[in-house]
């Protein structure tokens, strides 16, 4: 017989900490707490393999569940001395959800279960507390008509109908607040909820207790495939099959009055990373209201005043947490009564920034070590560190003008702009027409998930720093704040009041994540504290975050194998790149360098050419200026390799395009080329007549430009290797690598060796040099054909590059530059695992690399390996270059540390 049912209390569980898979997070985490005596209610798990059961038939349950349940029920109400359903002395329970990955407020909670008419006198009775016993009564109504019953508002201007009634009864009982209710009140709620779910949905509320316990097991289950969860798991990638636990446990009651309460709390401040217990707490109040950040709670330092006892208790247990499980935990208690109970702890999602920061303090405090200090962070995570703040000059001038206009909560650091929209939908669609968001809510809600993914801030009137804005934005990485009383937002008008000012949909706003300070306008940014110091403007020793930073960056680089590169085309970004670690240059892309200046009129000087001796002439002016280019990546990278690609895009990108412009634009633009050429605009549309291509990237570029024009390719070898003689005779040492682009015959790659190493070793010899330049001559991998002939190509190739952009391209057969149309649809329906320009696509792709490598080291063991397209950048996929052996990934400058993160961790996860 399977177990399905998992019993806890009273000190002992029948499962524990380390079955998150069975249990989901939150039955895990109940089962240790209880084994390690903490005081938990007690209750039972119903495991994961009920929910995959459950919909693998027919939305049915194992057929020995009802009779295990039953069992754990009765081991609760035995130790409770209560029971389920027992008019004098009634059993509560709460139902709710709990996968293997938490996925906050996604899934349905249902609260004070086992109330009806007759079991609320009973509880008014023990408790001796008439009002309470019908509060939790009219709340229980409410949440089961909702969440089980399905009694919710249909679309977003519509409200919740259970709020609409509460309303009108506190207005026409004069009660400001829900505890200004009596109980006569309340009694009233309970009627005219019951009344809405008769008229509504002609069902009556369930008076048997066993049905609204099934009832809401179903509705807790079923949610694991509501539209908000499959949107969750889609954005953070958690398997459809993992299925959630049911937690049904013994209510404790944090709505008893002034001498209970109940809170939310980190061990370590989530958003910062600082270590410091945070979180927040309502007295007389039941835990979905700080959740739901309906009512702004109080911070959680104030609880010692309040109720001392529970609060010193309260402290030793987070402590006692965190060091058992070795990480921040993100707990749930309820006070009732001045008695202490935990209803949750599990590891507590965190801003990245803080992830990495409070993995560097775990190490220094003795409670980690540097192996898992490294493999803690989303590596992705890191960029954040990078990210930029705003100017603090635009900042002061703001203040100093009265742009700022309100103050709230930080929950997420960083500073950004946007334009206001007062939804999610709207969110997400202006952001797809190219439009920075910001996204004001009172508060928000699951279903905002796509919409909070899609703003580049949020903000929220309501709530405090573990409200689900604050949560959400936090683990997305956003920049937020949240609980800004002063907004006074409008939903049907699209428009908010902050004092005086009114602030209407579109308005530009601006909302800076580390003070929490609301700002009218689109302040300008600053680069970050880390970018500060390495551009020194800072110093190191002022900025801890510099600090920290660079401790876990060089705890990752003593782990990792894989050498981590750049792409970048000009002195500067090499720089900026070596400054975050990059150990050479990957990709050096030319063609960037022909649009500089006065270059492109050579450019194109040199495409109008009819003969072989005009287009020497126009590319004898480039030689020098290019030469310059090189002499500047050289020095910038001092020793550290450097590979240039040959130019690589068809030429007509040198010239107005026909399809990107209106016909008048584009001839004026062909006019002034006309002019600028001295030739007529009749020859220069010749021209782009005869170069257009349907597919330009599978067209005249690359080496097949090599090919027909051998003269740029040999004017631009001339150029690297010049400067690299130049520059090792100024004492500098220089390691230049020729790349040829798009290779598919391993009769092109014999072209272009031999035409480099003329033309290099010629000039070298000459050279004199003390230093005598080496030089490399490889070839990208970017075609198919280039793989299964990789062998061949390795005779003639010093190293490969994987052009992992047009590799994807041509072996999908998919349009790198216009997938949009179908690609999401695509990634939806799970034809492709993930976008495959964005992730390695492993069956594929990946499968053609590693069989180049293997073919490559096959035929020259030494053979140098890399790869270069965006993919290089990409935690999952610097993963699977090292997984295929590769030699080093290279990516954006900003993507290095990313990169630096993810080859430790993908090094250490072995
Ligand atoms: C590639 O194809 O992956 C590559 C790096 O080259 P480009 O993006 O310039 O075509
Ligand atoms: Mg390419």
């Amino acid at each position: 017989m399977s177990q399905w049912v998992y019993f806890f209390g009273e000190g002992k569980a029948e499962g524990d900490g380390k079955q998150k898979e069975l249990l989901g997070g939150k039955g895990a985490g109940l089962a240790e707490m209880t084994n390690l005596g903490i005081p938990v209610p007690p209750g039972f798990t119903i495991t994961t393999e009920v929910c995959t059961y459950y919909y693998a038939n027919d939305r049915k349950y194992p057929d020995d569940l009802k009779s295990q349940v039953k069992d754990a029920l009765a081991r609760v109400e035995q130790i409770m001395g209560r029971t389920f359903g027992d008019p004098a002395n009634p059993l509560l329970f709460s139902v709710r959800s709990g996968a293997r990955a938490s996925m906050p407020g996604m899934m349905d909670t249902v609260l004070n279960l086992g109330l009806n008419d007759a079991t609320v006198a009973g509880l008014a009775k023990v408790t001796g507390n008439e009002r309470f016993a019908w509060d939790s009564y009219r709340r229980f109504v409410a949440m089961y008509g909702d969440v089980v019953l399905g009694l919710k508002p249909v679309d977003k201007k519509e409200e919740d109908p259970f709020e609409v009634i509460l309303e009108k009864v506190k207005h026409e009982a004069g009660a400001k607040f829900d505890t200004d209710l009596t109980t006569a009140d309340l009694k009233r709620l309970v009627t005219l909820f019951k009344e809405e779910i008769k008229r509504k949905l002609s069902l009556d509320f369930p008076e048997d207790v066993y049905e609204q316990l099934w009832g809401a097991i179903g509705a807790v289950f079923g949610s694991w495939m509501n539209d908000r969860a499959i949107a969750y798991r889609k954005l953070y990638d958690i398997p459809g099959d993992w299925g959630t636990a049911v937690n049904v446990q013994t209510m404790v009651f944090g709505n008893r009055g002034e001498t209970s309460g109940t809170g939310v709390g980190f061990t370590r401040d989530p958003a910062l990373g600082d270590n410091r217990m945070t979180g927040e707490f309502l007295i007389n109040a039941q835990g979905e209201d700080v959740v739901a950040g309906i009512r702004t709670p109080r911070p959680i330092s104030q609880l010692e005043g309040v109720m001392p006892a529970a609060y010193a208790q309260l402290v030793d247990i987070q402590h006692r947490l965190e060091n058992h499980f070795r990480d921040m935990q993100d707990f749930e208690f309820t006070i009732e009564d001045t008695k202490l109970w935990m209803l949750q702890t599990r590891t507590g999602k965190r801003h990245p920034f803080a992830a990495a920061r409070m993995a560097v303090d775990m190490v220094l405090e003795g409670l980690i070590t540097e192996k898992e200090a490294v493999l803690r962070p989303e590596a992705d995570g890191i960029a954040a560190f990078l990210s930029p703040i705003f100017d603090q000059d635009a900042k002061q001038a703001a203040l100093r003008e009265g742009k700022v206009i309100a103050k709230g909560l930080p929950a997420g650091p960083g500073g950004a702009s946007g334009r206001v929209v007062f939804n999610a939908a709207d969110a997400e669609a202006w952001a797809n027409r190219g439009e920075k968001v910001l996204l004001v809510r009172k508060f928000t809600s699951p279903e905002d998930i796509r919409g909070m993914n899609a703003a580049q801030g949020i903000l929220t009137a309501m709530g405090g720093m573990t409200s689900h804005a604050a949560l959400v934005a936090r683990q997305m990485g956003k920049v937020c704040i949240v609980g800004c009383g002063a907004l006074d937002i409008d939903y049907e008008k699209s428009e908010m009041v902050v004092g005086s000012r009114v602030v209407k949909e579109g308005d530009w706003l601006s909302i800076d994540g580390f003070t929490a300070e609301v700002i009218l306008g689109q302040l300008p940014t600053r680069p970050s504290e880390v970018v500060q110091v390495l551009s020194g403007e800072l110093k190191a020793e002022e900025s801890r975050n510099y600090q920290q930073f660079t401790k876990l960056m060089n705890w990752a680089d003593a782990h990792r194998r894989l050498q981590v590169w750049t792409n970048a085309d000009t002195p500067k970004q090499a720089e900026t790149a070596v400054q975050l670690g990059a150990q050479g240059i990957g990709l050096c892309r030319t063609e960037h360098m022909f649009f500089e200046g006065e270059r492109i009129h050579y450019v194109r000087r040199m495409i109008l050419s009819d003969s072989e001796e005009e287009r020497k002439k126009a590319i004898a002016y480039l030689f020098p200026m290019q030469k310059e280019d090189f002499v500047g990546i050289f020095k910038a990278m001092n020793g550290r390799p450097v590979t240039v690609r040959l130019l690589d895009p068809p030429l007509h990108e040198f010239l107005p395009s026909r399809e990107a412009l209106r016909p008048e634009v584009f001839e004026e633009k062909v006019r002034a080329v006309a002019e600028e050429l001295k030739v007529s605009a009749g020859e220069i549309e010749a021209r782009i007549e005869a170069l257009h291509e349907n597919n330009p990237m599978l067209g005249h570029r690359g080496c097949r430009l090599g090919v027909t024009y051998p003269e740029i390719y040999e004017m631009q070898i001339r150029a690297i290797i010049e400067a690299a003689c130049d520059v090792a005779r100024a004492g500098i040492p220089v390691k230049p690598e020729i790349m040829i682009p798009i290779v598919a015959t391993w009769q092109e790659m014999r072209i272009f060796a031999e035409m480099s190493r003329k033309i290099a070793d010629e000039i070298i010899a000459k050279a004199h040099a003390k230093r005598k330049v080496h030089y490399l001559v490889g070839t990208m991998i970017e075609l198919p054909r280039a793989c299964v002939v990789a062998d061949k190509i390795a005779g003639y190739a010093e190293f490969f590059s994987f052009g992992t952009n047009d590799l994807t391209q041509t072996t999908c057969g998919i349009s790198r530059d216009d997938v949009r149309g179908f690609l999401g649809e695509y990634v939806n329906r799970e034809i492709y695992p993930s976008d495959p320009f964005q992730r390695i696509d492993r069956e594929g792709v990946g499968e053609l690399m590693k069989m180049a490598v293997k073919k490559g080291r096959k035929a020259r063991r030494k053979i140098q390996i890399g790869i270069c397209g965006e993919h290089g950048g990409e935690p999952t996929s610097v993963e699977f270059c090292h997984q295929i052996g590769l030699d080093y990934v290279s990516c954006s400058p900003y993507r290095v540390p990313v990169a630096r993160l993810a080859a430790a961790q993908a090094a250490l996860k072995e």
